[in-house]
């Protein structure tokens, strides 16, 4: 390699590490450099992982720093009501470049609990219904659309939900996912900014704007409660699989 090789090199390694230093920034609410700043409006442009649709490239290898960089600016919240009885946020856990992300509406008491989503009785059914896909929890990532238990377990408000809906979109915009399964109302509608009911709007893909494939489906708990439509959930999960293995 002769020198200028090397300097090639060198200022494409600069380059890279200033887009992932102004895409941490942007992740974490900045959206200006100050006019001193060596960073030109090019490389600020480069990034904004703050909406879905505006989501680009993330090495699969800086995926969990970004959304290490998400759960940094949640912080230790008190943006909505439910800060006052929660035990733990619970943010998220899972491959963080999968393919395919669950997104349900908001932990439960052993969710608060232990930090981590669908671990309760709903979550061992979710797990039961990824293994009966032939993936593993490991494989897939799994969010709440809140992330903080509603007390008593009561459903999210739409205030919880509305302040808390673009941390979710953040953690999408990073994952990049060719699918979202949607568990229940709550998520499917805040996801799909509609308000038609989940039994209207499961079993078949919709479309977000940058191209991922949203499937609706029962939640867990709503499965708990009527097993009887637990063969509706198959076949949903049937679509989302055969899905999963054409985007492999
Ligand atoms: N129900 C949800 O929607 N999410 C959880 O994490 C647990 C139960």
């Amino acid at each position: 390699m002769n020198l200028s090789d090397e300097w090639k090199k060198e200022a494409l390694a600069i380059i890279a590490s200033v887009r992932e230093y102004i895409a941490l920034q942007k992740l974490q609410g900045i959206r200006m450099l100050p006019r001193s700043s060596p960073f030109n409006s090019a490389a600020q442009a480069a990034v904004d992982p703050s909406h879905v649709s505006d989501s680009q490239n993330i090495p699969a290898h800086l995926k969990q720093n970004y959304l290490q960089a998400i759960r940094d600016d949640i912080g230790d919240c008190r943006r909505c009501k439910l800060h006052s009885s929660r035990r733990n946020i619970v943010f998220g856990v899972g491959n963080p470049d999968a393919q395919l992300v669950f997104v349900g509406e908001a932990p439960g008491a052993d969710e608060d609990l232990q930090g981590e989503p669908f671990v309760g009785k709903a979550g061992q059914l979710l797990t039961r219904i990824i293994e009966a896909i032939k993936l593993k929890r490991s494989e897939v990532y799994i969010a709440n659309v809140v992330k903080c238990w509603p007390p008593g377990n009561r459903d999210p408000q739409d205030d919880e939900i509305q302040t808390c809906i673009p941390f979710l979109k953040k953690q999408l915009a990073v994952i990049q996912p060719r699918i979202i399964c949607t568990l229940g109302r709550y998520s499917t509608q805040a996801l799909l900014e509609t308000r038609e009911g989940i039994t209207a709007l499961r079993g078949r893909f919709h479309e977000l704007q940058n191209g991922i494939k949203v499937m609706p489906t029962y939640h867990p708990s709503f499965l708990l409660r009527y097993p009887e439509k637990k063969r509706e959930v198959w076949e949903d999960m049937q679509k989302v699989q055969k899905e999963y293995l054409q985007s492999e």
